[in-house]
C-alpha cells in the first residue's frame, strides 16, 4: 500500500519547488509528481536504509565513528570544514560552532560558485526581490551567464518566463526574455533577444551598458557589439515596468568575478531611476543560500572564514578550500554534504586524499577510499525535516517523507562539538 505526501519541497536546486507530490511504497519514494528530471533522480534514487558508518574501510558503531572523528580533529593543527550547501540550516549552525571551537577554517561550496556575488553584495549592496514578486510582476527577465532550462528546469514555469502571475496573467506573452551569454544555449534559443558576448568581457559590457543607460555614447560598442545592440537592451531595461536580472557562474566565475557582479548590482540600482529593477543570483545547491546566511549571521562573512586566531577572519584565495588544499595548508578535513574529491582541481583533490578526512553524506554506498571516516547521515527533505533558503533568501521548512533510520548531520555535529577539545 502506498502513502502519498503533498507539497513536499525538492531541495535539489535553489528553486526549492514546494509542490511535489511524493508517493512512498516499500520504504522508498516511487513517484515524485511535478519534480523535474534532476529532482526526480534525487527522490527516486534515495535509499533510506540503516547503514553503519565506516572507519578506515571497516564498519563500526556510530559512537566509534564519532570518537574517530573527534580524534582526527583534536590532532589537527589546521582543520578545514567544507561543503554545507546540501545540508540544513540547523546543521550549518552547528558546523560554524564546531569551527569556532576547534579554530578551523570553514568554507561552503559558495567559494566555487557565488562567493563573488556575496563579496559584491557586501561592497555595493543589492536591489533584490522575492521569486513571488518576479512571478507576479516582472515583465522583463534577463538571464546573464546562466542556462536555467538545463540547470534549474522549473524556474521558467514556476517563477519566471512562463509563469502566470497576478499582473502577468498571460505568462510568457506578458514578458520579454533576454539572454546574455558567451554562446547559444537552450535558454538563449527561447529568448526574445540574445546578446552574445566574448568570454571575459562581462565587466566591459556592463560598464558600457551603464554609460548607454545614462545616454552616453561608446565609440563603437565593446567586444564588437554595436552601440545599437546595447542601446536596444538599454531601451528595454529603461522602458519595462519591472525588470530582473538573474545571473549565474558565467558572470561570477569569469575574469573580474566580484567586480563583474558589483558592476551588475550598480547597473540594477541605477535602473531604479527609470523603473523597478532587481538582481538575483541563480543559486545551485538547495541550501547554498542558507550556508551564506548562517556564516554571515555568525561570523560576519559569507564563506572562506578562519577561526584559527580565535576571531573570524575572511580570506578569499587563502581560506577558500581549493586554495587551502592545493597549498597543502589543511591537515584534516571534515566534509559535510558535499563531494569535493569529484569536483576539485587535481592538486586540491590529491591533497584531500593524503590527509585524514571525515565525510558526512546521505549516501550509503560511499567507497571506503572516499574518506578515513564515513558518516552516512539522513537526508534533509527526504527522511529528516529541516530549514533551507531558496535562491531569493526565503527560508522554507523541508518536510520528511520517509521514516528516519539514521542520525542527522545536526545530531552528529552536536555530538562532535561536545567531545572535541576547545582550542
Ligand atoms: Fe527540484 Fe530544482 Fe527541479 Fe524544482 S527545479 S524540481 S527544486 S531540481
Amino acid at each position: 500500500m502506498s502513502k502519498i505526501t503533498e507539497n513536499v519541497i525538492c531541495k535539489f536546486c535553489g528553486c526549492l519547488c514546494d509542490d511535489i507530490t511524493a508517493e512512498v511504497e516499500g520504504g522508498r519514494i516511487v513517484k515524485a509528481k511535478r519534480a523535474c528530471p534532476n529532482g526526480r533522480g534525487m527522490f527516486l534514487n534515495y535509499d533510506a536504509s540503516y547503514c553503519k558508518p565506516m572507519v578506515e574501510g571497516q564498519e563500526v558503531e556510530w559512537d566509534e565513528a564519532v570518537a574517530a572523528t573527534v580524534d582526527i580533529l583534536d590532532r589537527a593543527d589546521s582543520p578545514l570544514i567544507y561543503g554545507l550547501s546540501s545540508t540544513s540550516t540547523e546543521a550549518q549552525r552547528k558546523a560554524v560552532q564546531l569551527a569556532d571551537h576547534i579554530g578551523a577554517v570553514i568554507d561552503s561550496t559558495s567559494s566555487v560558485c557565488h562567493f563573488p556575488s556575496s563579496q559584491a553584495f557586501q561592497a555595493v549592496g543589492e536591489a533584490s526581490c522575492s521569486l513571488g514578486e518576479v512571478k507576479d510582476r516582472a515583465d522583463l527577465l534577463i538571464f546573464w551567464g546562466c542556462n536555467p532550462l538545463v540547470s534549474h528546469m522549473r524556474h521558467f514555469s514556476r517563477y519566471s518566463a512562463n509563469a502566470k502571475g497576478m499582473l502577468r496573467p498571460n505568462g510568457r506573452k506578458d514578458r520579454t526574455v533576454v539572454v546574455v551569454d558567451v554562446r547559444p544555449t537552450a535558454t538563449s534559443k527561447v529568448a526574445d533577444f540574445f546578446l552574445q558576448i566574448k568570454p571575459g568581457t562581462d565587466y566591459e559590457i556592463l560598464t558600457s551598458l551603464r554609460a548607454v543607460v545614462h545616454g552616453k555614447k561608446t565609440d563603437r560598442g565593446v567586444d564588437d557589439i554595436a552601440q545599437e545592440r546595447l542601446e536596444q537592451l538599454s531601451d528595454m531595461m529603461k522602458e519595462c515596468s519591472y525588470g530582473v536580472i538573474f545571473f549565474g557562474m558565467g558572470l561570477t566565475m569569469s575574469p573580474g568575478r566580484s567586480y563583474n557582479v558589483a558592476e551588475l548590482f550598480t547597473l540594477v540600482a541605477e535602473l531604479n531611476e527609470f523603473c523597478r529593477f532587481s538582481a538575483m543570483p541563480m543559486r545551485g545547491h538547495g541550501n547554498v543560500a542558507g550556508a551564506d546566511q548562517v556564516l554571515t549571521w555568525l561570523s560576519g562573512y559569507p564563506t572562506a572564514v578562519s577561526f584559527a586566531r580565535g576571531i573570524p577572519q575572511i580570506g578569499p584565495g587563502e581560506f577558500t578550500s581549493v586554495d587551502m588544499l592545493a597549498d597543502g595548508a589543511a591537515d584534516a578535513a571534515l566534509i559535510v554534504a558535499s563531494n569535493p574529491a569529484a569536483h576539485f582541481p587535481h592538486a586540491a583533490a590529491q591533497h584531500l586524499k593524503r590527509i585524514p578526512s571525515i565525510i558526512m553524506v546521505p549516501e550509503i554506498n560511499c567507497s571506503p577510499e572516499a574518506a578515513t571516516v564515513i558518516l552516512p547521515t539522513a537526508c534533509y527533505g527526504i527522511d529528516a525535516p529541516g530549514t533551507a533558503y531558496r535562491m531569493d533568501n526565503i527560508p522554507l521548512r523541508l518536510r520528511s517523507v520517509l521514516p528516519r533510520n539514521r542520525p542527522t548531520d545536526e545530531e552528529i555535529l552536536s555530538q562532535i562539538i561536545k567531545a572535541v577539545k576547545r582550542c
